[in-house]
This record gives structure tokens, C-alpha cells and sequence, in this order.
């Protein structure tokens, strides 16, 4: 158990911090227009606007069950030795609109969800009578009130049901319904373009020849796109040729409606770097960031495609779904309006030693065991190691300051599917 070593001395150029390069991928997305969207797509979307309840719920008296609307009083002492018999004067099914007042000395046939009559004060089951539909033989005495579901007893009119910011699940979806709205007002979903490169790629479910991998980030990013609330459009990766990136680019942002570009690989220290090439000079800074894995990153406005945004990955998959992450998932909620931009963090335990690179902020891939508090690497700190990204629940974040974490240190870690 310990506290993390602290580093001496920071080494070469420094480099961007990860809030730093945060902070200009954020600065690139403007908050979602708003639009009104039909309940049946609102599934995963964020509501703009507090829903304010237009009605009350239940908005009229109805019985929670099938049985027999009485006046309790009536009914004192009745049971299965005594029962009390009385006329059924009416039958009310859900959905009558109709429903006379109860006469005192009779009841009323109701069934669940139907209006309870005016002058009734309980409802008895059916279980407790004898079923009749002439007359019907009570066994059981009901409280007053019993069964009875009041106006307002599960929303009021005028209560804030749902707050500006809430992601719509199931029961958000069904709450609008049940009072009556058709649409709701949710921010649009950004439009992201994802584009891989790299003269190595080759599509999958076609034969790869020597030295030809199968083309992963873009089908990853734009899943990621997705599940953050954005709206992805995968491009066909290009080789790394400057000219070709550009018209494929142009081409399809001419078209408009682009919030953001994505971009995958040719921006480290290599011999061809794509997209540093196309990019260099013409509106996108290309840095690098104190972190592992996703040191070299890219952000700005490409000047000759009308100034849209592009983030430029790096290329090794799991920098990229890291960098994806850490700095376009909480840009892209934050557009959406979520008020919690980022993943839930917790605390750990680390359930094995590390040892970390000085003066980088490290995103490891993990596993939590939740019952004992800790937390364990799965795979290793390797960019290139998409099985175990595959498999992990969350990151582990080791600071920046430490190079030494023994067994047992405490740890941030980003659970990934919250
Ligand atoms: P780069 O950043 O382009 O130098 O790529 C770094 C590493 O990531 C290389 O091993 C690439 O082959 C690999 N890589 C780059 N882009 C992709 C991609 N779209 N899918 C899978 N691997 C990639
Ligand atoms: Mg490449």
C-alpha cells in the first residue's frame, strides 16, 4: 500500500495536458440546435427543456383493481360468515366514458383502470365476493379509500416531471406518453464524419494479402459516434495520399450538415503521415499530449473545407478508442446537453503493481472485481492490443506525477458503460 512516487523532472518539449487538448476538442462543438422529435425515436436522445406535467396522473378517480365499487360504510362487518348481499346497479369497463353516480344500497361492476363512481369510496376485489353480476355477495369490510387510485396521486399537473439534460430511456419515453405528448424537444445529433487511413488497410470480409491489415478504427469510431449520441457516417478509409483524404473530404462536406470530422492514424512521427500532411498549415495544430496510449493528437478548423471541425486520431486502435474517449465523447455529450459529459468515476484499489512512464497521464485497460474494491489490468499498457480493449470495463488512470504504484495504491478508474 502507498501513495504514488512522485516524479523529478519533466523531459524534452512539454507536452499539451490532456485538460488542455480537452478543452480545444470541446471548444470546437457548439451546443445542438434543438428540434422536436415523435416518442418512437426518442430512444438514447436528451432532452432540451425541462417537461413540464401538462396534466395530472391518474387525472380522474379509477379502481386498482377488478371487483365491486361500494360505499365502505355499507359494507361494516361483512365476511365470509356474514357476508352482505346488494344489487349491481351498473357495469363499468375501462374506457366508459359514462359512468352514473353509485345510489346508495347498490354497487357498481368495475373493472381495473375504469372511472370509480361518484358516491363510491372503495373498491373490493373480486376475489373477496361471489363474482355476481346481478347481485353480488360481499365477504370482505374495505377501508375507505381501499383500491381507489387518487387524482394526482403519481404526478401533478404543473410538477417538473423530466429536467433539460435527461437522457430518454424507457420509462422518460413512457412518463411523456402517459401525459400526453406526442414529441419532445431533444437536441439534434451532431453529424460526424469517421475516416481511416493508411495504404495498409483492407476491407473486412475481403482476403488480405501480406502485410495488409483489416480496417478496424472506423467501424469503432463510428460505433462510438453512436453511442455517445451522435450521428455517424463512415466514409470508405483512404490510402495515405494527401490528395485523396482532401476530395474525399470535399466531396462529401460540400454536401453540408458535417459538426465534425474524425480522422484515424497518419499523424504521428512517420515517414507518411497523411493527415499531418494534409492538415499542417491549414487550421489544424498537431500536438502532442501527456498521456498513454493517444500521444500525438490533432484538433482544429480545416480552412480550406469550410472551416469544419476535425479531430485527428492517432492510429493505433486502442489510442484511438482511448483518445475517442477522453476527448470527443464528453465534446459530443456536451453539444448534446448532457450535464455529465464524462464516464462515472470510482475508486480502487490496485490489485497488482505498476510502474509508469514519467509525465503521462495513463488510460489502462481494466477489470473490476466490485466486491473486493479493486481493479486489474487486462492486457497491457500496448496501443495495439484490441483484444484486451475488448474486454475491459473500465480505465485505469495512473497520474501523470507517478511512476511507481505498488499493489493496493488508490486509483481513479472510468467505468466505460456508464
Ligand atoms: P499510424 O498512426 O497511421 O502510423 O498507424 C499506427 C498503427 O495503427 C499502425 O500499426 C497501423 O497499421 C494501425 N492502424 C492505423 N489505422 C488503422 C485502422 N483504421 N484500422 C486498424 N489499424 C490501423
Ligand atoms: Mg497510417
Amino acid at each position: 500500500m502507498g501513495a504514488p512516487v512522485a516524479k523529478t523532472a519533466q523531459s524534452g518539449k512539454t507536452p499539451r495536458s490532456v485538460e488542455e487538448h480537452r478543452a480545444v476538442v470541446a471548444a470546437l462543438l457548439q451546443p445542438s440546435p434543438v428540434e422536436d422529435v415523435p416518442l418512437a425515436e426518442l430512444r438514447g436522445r436528451v432532452l432540451a427543456a425541462d417537461l413540464v406535467a401538462p396534466m395530472s396522473l391518474p387525472s380522474f378517480p379509477n379502481s386498482a383493481m377488478d371487483g365491486y365499487a361500494v360505499r365502505a360504510a355499507e359494507l361494516a362487518g361483512a365476511s365470509p360468515e356474514s357476508p352482505v348481499e346488494l344489487p349491481v346497479a351498473e357495469d363499468i369497463p375501462a374506457g366508459r366514458v359514462d359512468v352514473p353516480p353509485l345510489a346508495p344500497g347498490t354497487v357498481h361492476r368495475i373493472m381495473t383502470g375504469a372511472t370509480v363512481p361518484e358516491g363510491a369510496d372503495a373498491v373490493v376485489q373480486v376475489e373477496f365476493t361471489d363474482g355476481g353480476a346481478e347481485r353480488v355477495r360481499i365477504f370482505r369490510a374495505p377501508a375507505a379509500g381501499t383500491h381507489v387510485r387518487t387524482v394526482g396521486e403519481d404526478v401533478h399537473a404543473g410538477d417538473v416531471l423530466l429536467r433539460a439534460g435527461t437522457e430518454l430511456r424507457a420509462p422518460q419515453i413512457g412518463l411523456a406518453a402517459a401525459v400526453g405528448a406526442a414529441t419532445l424537444p431533444v437536441r439534434r445529433r451532431p453529424v460526424v464524419l469517421v475516416l481511416s487511413t493508411g495504404s495498409e488497410l483492407v476491407e473486412p470480409g475481403t482476403p488480405l494479402q501480406p502485410g495488409q491489415i483489416y480496417e478496424s478504427n472506423g467501424p469503432m469510431l463510428a460505433a462510438a459516434v453512436e453511442e455517445a449520441g451522435g450521428q455517424a457516417e463512415l466514409l470508405r478509409f483512404v490510402p495515405d495520399d494527401v490528395d485523396e483524404l482532401l476530395s474525399t473530404l470535399r466531396k462529401r462536406i460540400e454536401q453540408s450538415g458535417v459538426d465534425l470530422v474524425l480522422t484515424s492514424g497518419g499523424v504521428s512521427a512517420g515517414a507518411y503521415e497523411v493527415v499531418k500532411d494534409a492538415f499542417t498549415d491549414r487550421g489544424v495544430e498537431f500536438v502532442r499530449v501527456a498521456m498513454q496510449p493517444g500521444g500525438p493528437q490533432g484538433a482544429g478548423r480545416v480552412t480550406e473545407l469550410g472551416e469544419v471541425p476535425v479531430v485527428t486520431l492517432p492510429g493505433n486502435p486502442v489510442s484511438s478508442q482511448v483518445s475517442f474517449e477522453v476527448f470527443v465523447r464528453p465534446a459530443l455529450r456536451a453539444a448534446l446537453g448532457h450535464p455529465h459529459p464524462d464516464r462515472p468515476i470510482v475508486n480502487a484499489k490496485l490489485g497488482q503493481s505498476f510502474v509508469s512512464p514519467e509525465g503521462k497521464r495513463q488510460f489502462r485497460r481494466g477489470v473490476l472485481d466490485a466486491v473486493r474494491g479493486t481493479v486489474a489490468e487486462v492486457g497491457s499498457p500496448a496501443s495495439h492490443l484490441l483484444g484486451s480493449l475488448a474486454v475491459a470495463e473500465c480505465f485505469i488512470i495512473v497520474p501523470e506525477a507517478a511512476t511507481e504504484l505498488p499493489e493496493g495504491s488508490p486509483v481513479e478508474v472510468w467505468l466505460l458503460d456508464g
